[in-house]
């Protein structure tokens, strides 16, 4: 397979959240990641494999611990900090970009609710020293995307819990430090009434249940395993998880994956413009038939930034205000973000494909596109769209968006 179109030109920086002037470091950290994570990107998606070299970069330039206060170690970052690594990822490595962005999640639960316990405040400190990489388990057994609902439960017995978990997929569940999974609070409690639980490596085991021979995404390795964990009440959260998951889990997982999503069109977008630049130079400046998807491409690619700009700022209005999270139409905006944002990815990328014609669809043309669109289709099941917009119905008969744009 030839070389990848540079993904690197002038254009590929619109793929950044952050405003021009501010702290740019983790956009030059992430560029330097991101040439590694190009160059083994066929690799990773051939082999199925760990994308271990963007991970040993990622870990070198210590953008695991980003997100963690600086008092605990980290660099304080913001959302939008991690929404341009995401972004900037994506665009080399859809794979890649998708673990950082999962990870980032299940820091961001751990950083936003730890209610000062010992435990994990220690955990966030080394998570921030050593660079843990943490995976994330909330899919379990034939329950699908249904996050809220858990069918195991932790046993505590005085100091101790345990858990036994049939998880239909970890992500990275081998590679990673630790795993942050929900669980039901206790054998007599309903299915929603979950806890988050921090499980370190040493603490547990994983019997592979399941294999991960997927269509794209193959580098996210998210094989199915059951889980047995043992470790300290501690690492058990004490807020309950639906207030975890209103505030934290679901808004920074459509944020980060939406930008993620992002950046896998923009590379796509990269590469189509490639082909139609280079296919008019040698027609004497004609432009190819399909040129026009280039333009279409740039139509949802600009969208669909918008979007994700539009997400990032409302994200941080309302976890300022009190409740402002909690209220239905942040919720609303934030589900209908992930739902928007993947298809209008998979739009982008299809387009590109489209604007490269037979060279895009080749395997084996500088151009081809034949990777991404495979990854990009999963956004729209990452969580299926047809769930979200279901579960959103009764919030949509409740509330009226408002008639003025300010607001
Ligand atoms: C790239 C990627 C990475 C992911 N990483 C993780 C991860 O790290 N951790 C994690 O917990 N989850 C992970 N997931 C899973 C994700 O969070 C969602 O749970 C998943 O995408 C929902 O898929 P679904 O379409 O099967 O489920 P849904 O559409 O939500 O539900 C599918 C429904 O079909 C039924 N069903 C499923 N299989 C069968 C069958 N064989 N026969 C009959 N009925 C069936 C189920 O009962 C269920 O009701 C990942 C998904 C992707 C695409």
């Amino acid at each position: 397979m030839s070389a990848a179109v540079s993904i690197f030109s002038r254009t590929d920086r619109r793929a950044r959240f952050s405003e021009p002037g501010e702290d740019r470091t983790y956009i030059l950290r992430a560029e330097a990641i991101a040439k590694i994570a190009a160059e083994n990107a066929a690799d990773v998606d051939a082999q199925s494999r760990f994308p271990a070299e963007a991970f040993a970069a990622l870990r070198d330039q210590k953008l695991l611990g980003m997100l963690i206060p600086t008092e605990l170690g980290g660099e304080g970052a913001r959302a939008a900090d991690v929404a341009d690594v995401c972004a900037i990822l994506g665009a080399a490595c859809a794979s890649t970009a998708m673990i950082f962005a999962m990870h980032q999640v299940k820091l961001a639960c751990l950083i936003r609710h730890h209610r000062n316990n010992p435990w994990q405040l220690e955990f966030l400190r080394r998570a921030a020293d050593k660079q843990l990489l943490l995976a994330s388990s909330t899919t379990e057994g034939m329950n699908g995307g249904n996050i809220r609902s858990s069918e195991a439960a932790i046993q505590l017995e005085g100091p101790k819990v345990r858990l036994t978990r049939d998880a239909s997929c970890i992500s990275y569940g081998a590679e990673a430090d630790a795993i942050v999974t929900t669980a039901r609070r206790g054998d007599s409690a309903a299915n929603s009434d979950q806890v988050l639980v921090v499980f370190e490596k040493e603490t547990y085991t994983l019997e592979r249940t399941k294999s991960w021979d997927t269509l794209g995404m193959r580098g996210t390795c998210s094989v199915g395993y059951l889980l047995r964990a043992e470790g300290v009440a501690d690492q058990v959260m004490a807020e309950p998880y639906d207030r975890i998951h209103t505030q934290t889990m679901a808004p920074y997982a459509h944020l980060f994956w939406s930008s993620a999503w992002c950046g896998v069109a923009t590379g796509a977008f990269a590469t189509a413009r490639a082909f139609v630049r280079n296919a008019s130079r040698h027609s004497g400046g004609k432009m190819p038939p399909g040129a026009n998807n280039l333009t279409k491409a740039r139509v949802s690619l600009e969208t669909l930034r918008a979007a994700v700009q539009a997400g990032l700022a409302n994200f941080e209005r309302n976890a300022r205000e009190p409740g402002g999270l909690t209220a239905m139409d942040a919720q609303l905006a934030l589900n209908f973000l992930k739902v928007e944002a993947s298809e209008l990815a998979v739009q982008t990328v299809t387009h590109a494909m489209r604007a490269c014609g037979l060279s895009g669809y080749r395997n084996d043309t500088e151009y081809s596109l034949g990777r991404s669109l495979r990854d990009i289709l999963s956004a729209p099941i990452m969580i299926h769209n047809d769930r979200i917009l279901a579960s959103a119905e009764a919030s949509v008969l409740m509330s009226a968006p408002p008639s003025a744009l300010s607001r």
